[in-house]
């Protein structure tokens, strides 16, 4: 048979010959580090022979490989797993483990009255250890399907055995394959590498609850997830990322830092404390002030509507499951998971001339989606928000003009916050509504809108709304995670269902286009990315508590609680840290709350009326007259300027 190599050589091998014969025909080393194969595409244990037919792409994998190759010794460490768990808990019940994106899995039924949790992580690793240290080859058996079932059968493995019937039932499989390692065989289609040794660094990280199959209405499964690479090295780098991302967690962030908390009274959406709605109303604030200087109007549509405005919008054929739906007297009734019918409607209740357009309309409505709770996850996702949402209403011959400020406006508030962004401009989707030819045009303007600029994008066909093409804006956040912010999207379906109009110069009623646009999103998963992309640490403008007052003593408290006045009344957020702690103590608790300034008073400040300033993070920056810091901190506010 012949086999072409990653570098294009040929490569020519008996019928028959397996992975491990073609690393072997390359050259000795490889076969020593050869890990599995890749024929055209698809990753097959060494031992096994090469299909016949036909000529095949051969690349053999190593520990180079990347992540073939860890999902390989991924998948190799949950069975050793497995293995563990099977001589540490008799009676357990195996029943999935797969590799997955940074790691992998194992779900297991325990015993009746047996808890498995964290603190039993070092012994189930002592004796993975083993399995390892005896460097076990995973070998392969492709069996009868009625002799594996009647194996686990014996063996009590229910979920085995419903795997294998359903294997039956639904795919036809007469035969499947078993990979067994020391005394421990599952039920797998492979591929594995030749044997446990060839872990060489994994841990156990965590035990969360999984129903099988993931139907809550199955029976709860004990999951046990663990990563594994080729190297202590390696694991370690991973692990204190782990770390850093976890301490940066914006769940973990928002609820220490007095921002907003969660509560299973209303799944998926949040609880603003004080400071956080501040926070919030703060970046709404920006919004409005942005908005204003460039032509848009702010305009309040309701929350409920007639599922007749559903249908015209096609959100109830598109849309319906994501949506919170009820009814009143016999009329089915649905929140809105967008501004857009909302705003299209009111645009219909008007009449319009070309002299009003373009019509810009911008509502930071709230909305609601129903994302299944499985989903939903801190302020990232969540079922109850609002965007700085905006649509606007213009002539054709006005699109890329729109578009163009809608792009500048999307930089100038990116530029607030020292993001940088990219773009992206995705094409019809295969759900959507609408006639090819306006999808055409669609697409057609917003490119030219891009080229025109000379706009940097990349091209993700597929991907756009079901109602039209869109430029999104992606940013790279400090821990090198990618998100999406912004999106400009074109639609000229919305105005047809709508039956949009406005009268041209010519006297006659033309259909205006719509730009459906949000630059920072929705304000709650803005927020989310913006805590852990800054560490918590918000720009002054921002912070919820821009400056603290510290007595050094009791004496000291009204002059703290006369210097708070005078800043408050000056417009900066302050508070007095009147507690009877040590001043070291205020100091560590204020930066602990990232507090950008800390104003510290004793005895001389109270003689000179200046405070003792103190940066978060950077300490100690000397003293200054209470008017003078006043006027710097409202500088900073008014420009916004970053930290
Ligand atoms: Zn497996
Ligand atoms: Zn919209």
């Amino acid at each position: 048979m012949e086999l072409e190599l990653p570098d294009g050589t040929k490569l020519e091998l008996a019928d028959g010959a397996t992975g491990a014969d073609a690393a072997a025909a390359i050259g000795a080393g490889l076969a020593r580090a050869a890990l599995a194969v890749k024929v055209d595409g698809e990753v097959r244990d060494l031992s096994r022979p090469l299909s016949g037919d036909g000529p095949a792409k051969l690349e053999v994998i190593t520990e180079r490989s990347g992540d073939d190759a860890l999902a390989l010794i991924r998948h190799d460490t949950a069975h050793v797993l497995a293995a563990a768990v099977m001589e540490l808990y008799p009676g357990v019940k195996i029943s999935i483990g797969p590799a997955i994106e940074n790691g992998f899995y194992y779900d297991f039924e325990f015993p009746e009255g047996v808890t498995v949790t964290e603190g039993d992580f070092d012994a189930i690793e002592a004796k993975m250890r083993e399995h390892i240290a005896a460097d076990e080859p995973f070998v392969r058996e492709d069996v009868a399907a009625g002799d594996a079932l009647e194996r686990f059968l014996s063996e009590d493995q229910d979920y085995k055995v419903e795997l294998i019937e359903d294997l039956v039932r639904n795919q036809g499989v007469h035969s499947v394959s078993l990979y067994t390692n020391g005394p421990f065989t599952d039920l797998c289609r492979g591929p594995h590498a030749p044997s446990t040794k060839r872990i060489k660094s994994f841990k156990l990280q965590s035990v969360a609850g999984a129903y099988w199959r993931g139907d809550a209405a199955n029976k709860m499964l004990t999951r046990v997830y663990g990563t594994a690479f080729f190297s202590k090295r390696d694991l370690d780098e991973y692990l204190e990322r782990l770390e850093r991302a976890r301490a940066l967690d914006h769940r973990r962030l928002g609820p220490q830092l007095g921002l907003f908390t969660f509560s299973e009274v209303s799944p998926g959406s949040a609880f603003w404390f004080p400071a956080g709605t501040r926070v919030f109303n703060s970046l709404v604030a920006l919004s409005r002030e942005m908005g204003a200087e460039r032509g848009y109007t702010e305009v309040k549509t309701p929350q409920l509507y007639d599922s007749s405005l559903w249908k015209t919008s096609g959100h109830w054929d598109k849309y319906r499951e994501n949506m919170f739906l009820t009814e009143s007297e016999d009329r089915p009734l649905g929140l809105k998971p967008m501004n857009c019918p909302g705003h299209a409607h009111l645009f219909s209740l008007r009449r319009h001339s070309y002299r009003d357009l373009p019509v810009r309309y911008s509502e930071p409505g709230l909305l609601h989606r129903n994302e299944p709770s499985g989903t939903l996850h801190g302020l990232l996702r969540v079922r109850h928000f609002a965007q700085d949402d905006a649509h606007i209403f213009c002539a054709e011959d006005q699109i890329q003009e729109q578009v163009a400020a809608c792009l500048e406006f999307a930089f100038a508030t990116y530029a607030v916050f020292g993001l940088d962004v990219r773009l992206e401009l995705s094409t019809r989707p295969e759900q959507r509504i609408g006639r090819e030819e306006l999808w055409d045009k669609s697409e057609a303007a917003l490119t030219a809108a891009l080229e025109a600029q000379h706009l940097e994008y990349t091209l993700h066909e597929g991907d756009g709304a079901f109602y039209g093409p869109k430029i999104d804006m992606h940013m790279t956040d400090s821990l090198g995670r990618s998100w999406q912010l912004g999106t400009v999207q074109l639609d000229y379906n919305f105005p047809e269902r709508f039956d949009l109009t406005y009268t041209g110069a010519d006297n006659a009623e033309h259909r205006p286009v719509m730009i459906h646009r949000a630059i920072m999103g929705s304000y709650e998963r803005f927020i989310g990315i913006l805590l852990e992309h800054l560490a918590g640490e918000l720009p002054v403008w921002l912070a919820p508590v821009q400056a603290i007052v510290l007595p050094i003593s009791d004496r000291h408290g009204d002059y703290a609680r006369a210097v708070e006045a005078r800043l408050r009344e000056a417009g900066v957020e302050a508070e007095a840290d009147e507690r009877t702690e040590s001043v070291g103590r205020k100091i560590r608790d204020a930066e602990l709350r990232k507090v950008p300034y800390m104003l510290v008073v004793g005895d001389r400040e109270l003689q000179t009326g200046e405070v003792s300033l103190r940066e978060h993070g950077k300490g100690d920056a000397g003293s200054v007259a209470v008017g003078e810091f006043i006027d710097r901190v409202r500088s900073e506010i008014r420009a916004r300027s970053a930290r």
